[in-house]
């Protein structure tokens, strides 16, 4: 009897420990602070998608391994990061620096399409190239990081519908027209102010002949960064939904690169989806506004430094520009995570809960993003914040990831038909 009873409070014992590992240690390793059980399952279920991280350049620039364990990297996207964050898919930013590139772009575009393949390469249990909503799905089945790429500037065509094709075909899946450069088929929001860049007034009419290929060949036509007529010009002429794949709403905060009311109107009118960028100077007016003058010397900086390593025969990498950028960012306090969520809650209401998703432009914003989102692996507080202003699970399951996926099936479908359209006419 008395070996029965020490028996069972041993077991009592083992029992209480286990519980104690469980509820304790687990959860400290895979739940960032102030994420309840319940927000934590409902983001654990979902697939979640992320429409733009510029983390390619640290691939090619840097030699960054996704796979990194190193605890001191600042990056917001590593494969552990990810899974953490339970991070389904992301789509790599191929963003070819105009600057720094010229004469160059479809090489550099290249490049760093080869750099997203070689991590995918490297890491064939934990990571797998996606083209299609088909493969997110299977990636998600096998809790594999879907990599996707969508290219960040129109200028990456060389003015070239063969080199747009010929991307589709490598496995670009969105393009956005214009970087913050005008190119010579559309206007972009970044210099539409200066009277040295030459205009069109939206897009050309080889611009339009773009936005149809796309459409066409199925790449999703993305209209981040692009000035305001060269959205309604594209709004206009495309068949299919677009994205802005990483865009926050100009009614909180007044970058002009930020989308209007009416914009998002139209985007949910066309059945597209507004992913909303991380950025603080998107996200916070008050950050904006004490960044105006921080960016413009931190530009001048960055300037300064290509002009003298041009001067000395040197090549300048993303992560020397990355490093003064962060400097000034630093100068700066960020803002609280409800500014990020504030975009998400508006572009809800004004659009409507099927057209809002994330964009977070991370390992893009010199480190610059609100309180509490240090990376990837924070994506699960964006749930618990819905969560508290209660959004019910179905919601925030189209925010994390369902709404981009519908509409890329959207953009599967319509290619498809435009595709059997071209063939019966050709007959
Ligand atoms: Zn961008």
């Amino acid at each position: 009897m008395e070996n029965l009873k020490r028996f069972l409070s041993a077991k009592a014992l083992l029992f209480s420990a286990l519980v104690f590992l469980t509820s304790v240690l687990a959860p400290a390793q895979t739940n960032p602070q102030g994420v309840s059980a319940r927000a934590r399952s409902i983001h654990d279920s979902a697939i979640v998608v992320d429409t733009h991280a510029d983390t390619p350049q640290r691939f090619l620039d840097e030699n960054f391994d996704i796979g990194s364990t190193d605890p001191n990297d600042n990056g917001h996207i590593s494969l552990d990061k990810a899974r953490a964050g339970n991070l389904g898919a992301e789509f790599f930013s191929i963003w070819v620096d105009p600057a720094t590139n010229q004469g160059h772009f479809a090489k550099h575009t290249l490049d760093l399409i080869d750099s997203v393949y070689e991590q995918a390469a490297h890491h064939p249990d934990r990571m797998m190239m996606a083209f299609s909503v088909e493969d997110i799905e299977r990636a998600h089945k096998q809790k594999k990081l879907a990599a996707l790429m969508g290219i960040e500037g129109g200028h990456s065509i060389e003015n070239d519908i063969h080199l747009l094709r010929d991307y589709y075909r490598l496995g670009v899946r969105y393009m956005t027209l214009s970087w913050s450069n005008t190119n010579e088929w559309a206007d972009s929001s970044g210099d539409i102010d200066d009277p040295k860049i030459q205009h069109h007034n939206g897009l050309t009419d080889f611009g339009k002949q773009v936005v149809l290929e796309m459409n066409r060949l199925g790449m999703i036509v993305d209209i981040s960064h692009v000035a305001d007529k060269t959205f309604w010009d594209t709004i206009a002429t495309t068949k299919a939904p677009v994205i802005a794949s990483h865009s926050s709403a100009r009614a909180l905060t007044n970058a002009p690169r930020n989308m209007t009311d009416d914009m998002l109107r139209a985007v949910a009118k066309n059945g597209g989806v507004v992913d909303v960028n991380f950025y603080s100077g998107f996200v916070d007016e008050d950050y904006r506004k004490a960044s105006e003058p921080i960016n413009k010397q931190a530009g001048e900086a960055v300037k300064a430094y290509l002009e003298k390593q041009k001067a000395d025969g040197k090549t300048v990498t993303y992560i020397e520009v990355d490093r003064i950028e962060r400097e000034w960012a630093a100068k700066i306090p960020r803002p609280p995570l409800k500014s990020l969520i504030d975009h998400i809650d508006h572009i809800a209401k004004v659009a409507g809960i099927d057209h809002v998703g994330l964009g977070s432009d991370f390992d893009g914003v010199a480190g610059a993003t609100p309180q509490g989102i240090d990376s990837a692996a924070d994506l699960p507080k964006i749930t618990q914040a819905l969560l508290d202003r209660g959004y019910n699970a179905a919601d925030i399951h189209k925010i994390l990831g369902a709404n981009i996926l519908r509409v890329f099936k959207e953009v599967e479908r319509v290619s498809q038909q435009m595709q059997a359209q071209k063939l019966s006419s050709n007959q």
